[in-house]
């Protein structure tokens, strides 16, 4: 089989690009599905999940491969659409896969982290931060009232730990901790949320492809425009690194407008462990006050 029927639809600069995804559910497989689509053809792939009958109601890929890794999955889908992909898959928790995390990381232009927990999330930061690789984080909130996505850019702005300081020193608390607080205040308990948020109060898929798009979209334009000075200065091509964007009406939030985007530039907090690594303060410094 040659690539010729869709080599002229893919976008050739990106074909020396190496994308290290980490979580390959119902919204990394989205974005997985729209960057190959696009032109990414050199891919990690990392999931210890295998396809479970509960994924059908929000995951794109089919009954017949029930039981299979996700990781394995993803690759046939990718080499199907573009048989000349390189793709190496790693069925092992990020965590546990520890140096050698590190190794692909390295080799890596831009990590995805798709994965819907906060160990693997500030596992990832802190590998990403320590080799300066640039990672977009993507999460759905509870009950899929909205999304956000965060890009780190090495030297450019601070990791996904400083939007968390960030948020704290102005009295606030990430979205979705701001989501859970008022489902408490509507007489549910934490308890029962995050029992329930397994099932019935998880995101729809709808919600999902949602962020899995703005992850996506972001993700292409960092890739195309990040030898760009001029990308990340409210001009050109991504003007905020934390884009959130809400489905439905929150009764404590009530200035909150669904399907509107909000952004900021989070910079990196000086409390915060990346502070000292590779940190372009001046360059910081005239972005904030641009
Ligand atoms: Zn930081």
């Amino acid at each position: 089989m040659d690539n010729r029927t869709i080599r002229h639809l893919l976008n050739n600069e990106l074909e020396e690009s190496v994308i290290t995804i980490v979580g390959l559910g119902s919204g990394g497989a989205r974005v997985c599905d729209h960057l190959t689509s696009n032109g990414i053809s050199r891919w990690n792939l990392i999931d210890k999940d295998v396809l479970d009958e509960t994924n059908l109601v929000k995951h794109p890929r089919l009954r017949g491969e029930l039981g299979l890794p996700k990781v394995d999955i993803q690759r046939k889908w990718i080499l199907d659409r573009n048989p000349e992909s390189r793709v190496t898959t790693y069925l092992e928790d990020v965590i546990q896969l520890g140096s050698t995390f590190e190794k692909i990381v390295s080799q890596s232009d831009l990590v995805l982290c798709c994965t819907d927990n906060i160990e693997s999330r500030n596992f990832i930061t802190q590998i990403c931060v320590k080799q300066q690789i640039p990672y977009l984080v993507a999460g759905v909130f509870t009950a899929g009232f909205g999304g956000e996505v965060y890009l780190y850019d090495p030297g450019r702005t601070g990791c996904y730990t400083c939007l968390r300081q960030y948020l704290l020193a102005e009295n606030h608390l990430l979205p979705d901790e701001e989501i859970i607080q008022e489902l408490v205040e509507r007489n549910v308990d934490g308890k029962a949320i995050y029992g329930r948020q397994q099932d019935t109060l998880s995101g729809l898929s709808l919600d999902i492809s949602m962020i899995a798009n703005i992850q996506a979209r972001m993700a292409l334009s960092y890739l195309l425009h990040r030898k760009d000075e001029r990308h990340f200065l409210g001009l050109f091509h991504l003007d905020y690194n934390w884009r959130v964007v809400y489905t439905r009406k929150m009764e404590t939030l009530p200035n909150i407008v669904p399907f509107h985007y909000y952004g900021a530039t989070i910079l990196q907090q000086q409390n915060c462990f990346c502070y000292s690594m590779g940190a372009d303060h001046e360059m910081a410094k005239k972005r904030d006050t641009h």
